[in-house]
């Protein structure tokens, strides 16, 4: 429980399995204990959504591209990613985390980078600096000049959906709101975008329970 001195009402957040509740200065513990009672059907609705964590270690099954991957001792030679494995160095726990994030970064990296380019080349406009990065709140981002960002996360999504949002952010090289305009560009380039754009809205959260403590 956090005590806001801002805070003008109470607010109830469920975050990885934590509840947080802000509840104004002036408000008392037993209020704020009556008034969470009043809430217990959200509470336990969003902690059973939450997924258990998936931590990046030998013996964990990771989605990584759509296709499971069992994170597994390689004997000799570097990292690297097989079709159903991720063959990682024997190694502490925290070097065997950081070979799993660097993996599995690449991997985003090269879809973000194929996908755009085949979005960018059928709208017919220039390929841009694409990069992927851990994002709390977006999922993608194209600035101005066309350079495109997206979540390392969605690395851990369904295939489509990981291109779904990749043609999101390459119809915004073209239409920078969400507008009539907009919604036809990305149907253009992916007909059946809403299914995999609702996958996200409905599943997004549990992509943040890979790697996470
Ligand atoms: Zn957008």
């Amino acid at each position: 429980m956090r005590r806001h001195a801002r805070a003008r009402r109470y607010v109830l957040r469920v975050s990885g399995g934590v509840i947080h509740l802000t509840i104004p200065t002036r408000g008392s513990s037993k209020a704020a204990d009556r008034w969470l009672r009043t809430k217990t059907d959200y509470v336990e609705k969003r902690l059973a959504e939450t997924p258990d964590p998936v931590p990046f270690r030998f013996g964990s099954v990771l989605p990584v591209l759509g296709q499971d991957r069992l994170v597994r001792p390689v004997e000799r030679g570097r990292a690297r990613m097989t079709l159903d494995a991720l063959l990682i160095p024997e190694g502490s726990p925290e070097q065997v985390d950081r070979a799993v994030r660097r993996l599995v970064r690449a991997a985003c990296l090269d879809a973000a980078r194929r996908d755009l380019f085949i979005y960018w080349s059928a709208l017919g406009v220039e390929p841009r600096d694409t990069r992927v990065r851990d994002m709390k709140t977006l999922w993608g981002r194209c600035a101005q000049d066309g350079a495109t960002v997206l979540n390392t996360r969605l690395a851990f999504a369904p295939r489509e959906v990981f291109s779904a949002v990749a043609a999101h952010e390459a119809a915004h090289r073209i239409v920078m709101d969400h507008g009539p305009e907009f919604q036809e560009t990305v149907r253009r380039l992916m007909p059946d975008y809403d299914r995999h754009d609702r996958w996200l809205r409905e599943n997004g959260h549990g992509l943040f329970a890979y790697g996470a403590t």
